[in-house]
């Protein structure tokens, strides 16, 4: 059956976005339809205004409003820690267990095994800090998959070039998690991360 042009635009630019498929974008769009008028243009001026007004801060790469960011321009942080993660969430995530360091944001999908991602990471802006001399440590918070792993080791030399210790986040058993069906890496790296009690 065919649906009217305008609708079937809707659903397939619903289609486009992660996690949504034809059932779940015709459910979407009809819910859309249905809303009063003034809605269904807020949500479109969301996300216009969204893609007018938010960009990556210049010096830090979270996304952003103002530059440089609310966290760069926050005096109370400690500008001698820098954490480094891959998007925008991982700092959202970070911010929630009160680390009260900077950031770096790579902003970038790397896929080494294809050879992607490295080229045209634009690094300027953390070498410019790190050359600053203000910085002791950088945090990688990078995801624990290989490609996180060969990133951090790259990073952790580039830091390690401006004389910058660099760590990373211990992997560990998720809490509640149980020791028998943990899988070897993430138990291995548990071993390797245990603290004195
Ligand atoms: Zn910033």
């Amino acid at each position: 059956m065919r649906l009217a042009r305008p609708l079937e635009n809707l659903i397939d630019q619903l289609l486009k976005l992660p996690g949504i498929g034809p059932k779940t974008a015709q459910r979407l769009a009809l819910y859309i339809l249905k809303l009063p008028e003034t809605e269904a243009r807020q949500l479109a001026q969301a996300i216009v205004d969204c893609r007018q007004k938010v960009f990556p801060c210049s010096r830090c790469g979270y996304l952003t409003d103002s530059d440089p960011c609310i966290i760069c321009s926050d005096e109370s942080r400690d500008k001698s820690l820098i954490c480094i993660g891959e998007e925008s969430s991982d700092v959202i995530a970070i911010e929630r267990t009160g680390f009260r360091g900077q950031y770096f944001v790579l902003n970038k999908d790397f896929n080494l095994m294809e050879d992607k991602g490295l080229e045209d990471l634009n690094l300027q802006p953390l070498e410019e800090r790190l050359a600053s001399g203000e910085i002791k440590e950088v945090v990688l918070a990078l995801n624990p998959d290989m490609d996180g792993e060969v990133m951090s080791r790259f990073l952790a030399a580039v830091a390690g070039s401006f004389g910058v210790k660099a760590t990373r986040l211990a992997h560990g058993l998720p809490v509640g998690g149980d020791i028998e069906f943990a899988d070897e890496i993430t138990l291995r790296r548990a071993l390797e991360g245990r603290k004195e009690l």
